[in-house]
């Protein structure tokens, strides 16, 4: 399987090689060169997506921006997460693969652009758009995102949600219970879960990358303890045999979730105590706490000193 998008991997690989080259780094900056939000995008047009069965009438599409799941049936489709706009040719085809069924729901799980840059012709052929208050506000209004360096402009109206979660609702759709939960400030302040009851799947976003350091979006209400708290309730509620969608990376289970949370509170551990001593950020990364995880978790969009930088400024 398709695991992830090659050309963004070298394309951050040189990035992060020319910045430990120059023994230069910019804190505000993460990403010195190209947001990686027009590099990932521009990889978008070309990307292959897959189509995973995962149980019941459940799917994954992988492949553009976040993975996107696709639950089928009589009510139409229900996708939770949009992909990239100039994927849509790709996810059209996919999602025909699955069913002929049309689709009618959309849900976003925070209001990140890789889960949201599809909302407007998803909206345009018929999808009513459920998400949560703060990702209805963000897409609403100008958005600056510093670690991304990148501005996003106000969303248009038809790529809005419409249908807004606070802290928990259910819906029942196709046979099956959706129940949609808001996290506490973890990755932004806009994600949910979203589980699919009958089937035992739960989406849990952007709180687990899996395999892959996460990025944290400060400038909209995340934090590495926000993270930590999220990936801790993740491990608390899911069974052994509750088939786990992550924000990115394969699917996986409670073993990889606890994985995953053990590697953000280790690193968290070691930035903290550098910090503690008086080190300063380039301090903290010369001294390279991530160097333990870096070959198995810093090898897609967040590379260990990127993630290093991310944490440092939560602690
Ligand atoms: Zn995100």
């Amino acid at each position: 399987m398709k695991r992830h998008n090659f050309s963004i991997s070298r394309r951050r690989f040189l990035t992060s090689t020319v910045l430990a080259t120059a023994g230069y780094f910019l804190p505000r900056r993460l990403f010195a060169e190209e947001s990686p939000v027009t590099v990932i995008r521009t990889a978008a047009a070309t990307a292959k997506i897959t189509v995973q069965k995962l149980r019941g009438n459940v799917s994954m599409l992988e492949g553009s921006g976040g993975n996107i799941a696709v639950l089928t049936g009589r009510d139409g489709k229900l996708l939770v997460d949009a992909g990239i706009t100039a994927s849509r040719p790709g996810i059209t085809h996919a999602l025909a693969s699955i069913s002929s069924d049309p689709v009618k729901h959309l849900i976003n799980t925070h209001w990140h652009f890789d889960h949201t840059d599809g909302n407007e012709w998803l909206h345009s052929v018929g999808a009513e758009i459920t998400a949560h208050e703060n990702t209805r506000k963000h897409l609403s209004v100008s958005t600056r995102v510093e670690g991304w360096n990148f501005t996003f402009p106000p969303s248009p109206e038809g790529a809005l949600p419409t249908r807004i979660v606070g802290a928990d609702r259910q819906l029942h759709l196709n046979g099956t219970t959706l129940r949609l939960k808001h996290y506490a400030p973890a990755h932004t302040d806009s994600d949910i879960s979203v589980e699919f009851m009958n089937e035992n799947i739960l989406h849990v976003a952007d709180t687990w990358w899996n395999g892959y350091f996460p990025f944290i979006d400060y400038w909209t209400g995340g934090s590495i303890d926000g993270a930590i708290r999220a990936a801790e309730a993740n491990v608390a509620r899911v069974a052994e045999d509750t088939i786990v969608i992550p924000g990115h990376g394969p699917v996986g289970g409670k073993a990889a979730l606890i994985e995953f949370r053990d590697m953000l509170v280790a690193i968290r551990g070691k930035v903290a105590d550098l910090k503690k001593q008086g080190k300063s950020l380039v301090e903290v990364i010369e001294a390279h706490p991530t160097v333990d995880y870096d070959s198995k978790w810093g090898q897609f969009v967040i590379d260990g000193k990127t993630f290093t930088s991310l944490v440092y400024r939560g602690i």
